[in-house]
């Protein structure tokens, strides 16, 4: 049995998910929140039972210590599935990673260097990875990269049209997010219409709390909606989107907003959460069924980005084979599914409307049969995707 052990390491939280890849299933999973805070959440799922506690947690290093003692006391057995290779998702790969990376020294000092591009991101990334390899020291690491499926995008779609100089002495340039969901999306999406991944031609649309569209051209990304930070491009649940930048002079020069205060704004008290005053589409939803007006039109902002980009998206690639709704607004959200695909028939795009509203597990279609172009709903697997990559990097993948 080959196993492999995952993990997202953010500022104070370590996921973690051990996969068996023989199966593609996984064996457990666990949560660590609030690294660092008063008392830290330890959550661990296997054998379909979930376990809980509470504890001081200081570190990345005591949170590694806690995941192996949730092995050692829930199971499974680490002697009995130990991993083959660690898998580490790393948000900024810059123009040095265009794929995943077996983790050395050197590797480290690169994802350290590119702190800067992703300040909130990158330096927990990279404590997670220091201390897995502490405690797995005989087992390879690999970093898996959000931004490598976006690096074979043309520079026509990547760079931003200001001075050359200054664009190319602070990295300044489009890297895209979530690269790891799209191509896991546009790969299942091939293969579920039974086509060549080379062939296809998917939009795919991860829209959870953080969201972004992604043009895919035969399994490479043509244009994504995320920029040199996640906070370009869809309205998302606290993120902006896409703004224009001189607002934030207006904010700076008339309201003496600092840098900090425009942080905060455009990425934790914007898009739905600012329009609405939440950031969930299921209260929102709710809300526009009582007659609230404020929620209709922050939904309409919401789908007008959607509907803006998908049009464009169309454009770069010549048409579409198929549309591909991922994350938790993308897979569960009807309402938003079917507003944004509204009158589009005349694209070839045919939502059936039965389908749409069915819930169910797994990858469905939800266009009507004479639909040229297919639309589906796709669950993502980034940790499947990454233990994927990670074996494929080491070597070891069959
Ligand atoms: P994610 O970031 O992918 O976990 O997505 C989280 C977001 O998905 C939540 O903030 C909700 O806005 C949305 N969501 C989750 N479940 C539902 C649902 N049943 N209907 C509509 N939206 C949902």
């Amino acid at each position: 049995m080959t196993v492999v052990l995952v993990i997202n390491s953010g500022s104070s939280s370590l996921k973690y998910q051990l996969i068996d890849m023989a199966t593609e299933s996984t064996l457990a999973s666990g949560l660590i929140e609030r690294i660092g805070g008063e008392r830290a959440a330890i959550a661990h799922r296997a054998a379909g039972e979930k376990h809980e506690r509470e504890a001081v947690i200081v570190d990345h290093d005591a949170a590694f210590v806690a995941m192996l003692r949730n092995f050692a006391e829930h199971g499974p057995s680490l002697d009995d599935h130990a991993p083959a290779a660690v898998g580490h998702r790393v948000v900024q790969g810059g123009r040095r990673f265009f794929g995943p990376t077996v983790v050395d020294d050197a590797v480290e000092g690169d994802i350290e260097e590119l702190i800067p591009l992703a300040p909130l991101h990158n330096g927990p990334n990279l404590a997670g990875i220091r201390a897995a390899r502490r405690v797995f020291d005989d087992i390879p690491h690999v970093a898996v990269f959000d931004t490598a499926f976006h690096t074979t995008m043309s520079d026509a779609s990547s760079l931003y049209a200001i001075d050359r100089e200054v664009a190319e002495k602070y990295r300044i340039r489009k890297y895209g997010a979530h690269g790891t969901s799209h191509k896991y999306v546009s790969e299942a999406t091939a293969e579920h219409l039974g086509r060549p991944l080379e062939e296809v031609r998917t939009v795919v649309m991860h829209i959870g709390n953080g969201a972004s569209v992604c043009a895919v051209d035969g399994g490479r990304s043509v244009e994504t909606s995320m920029g040199m930070t996640p906070l370009e491009g869809l309205v998302m649940g606290s993120r902006s989107g896409d703004i224009d930048p001189a607002v934030l002079f207006h904010l700076h020069r008339k309201a003496g907003y600092d840098v900090p205060a425009l942080d905060r704004l455009l990425n934790r008290e914007s898009g739905l959460l600012g329009l609405t005053g939440t950031n969930d589409v299921r209260d929102v939803t709710r809300r526009i069924a009582e007659g609230d007006e404020i929620a209709e039109t922050g939904m309409a902002v919401y789908v007008h980005r959607l509907r803006h980009y998908l049009g464009s998206y169309l454009v770069a690639l010549g048409g579409a084979d198929a549309i591909a709704w991922t994350a938790g607004v993308g897979e569960n959200s009807a309402e938003v599914r079917r507003r944004t695909l509204e009158g589009l028939e005349w694209l070839g795009i045919e939502l059936d409307h039965e389908r749409n509203e069915t819930r169910a597990d797994g990858i469905r279609e939800i266009s009507t049969d004479a639909s040229r172009v297919r639309v589906l709903i796709v669950p993502t697997n980034e940790e499947l995707e990454i233990a994927r990559q990670s074996l494929e990097a080491t070597g070891l993948a069959g």
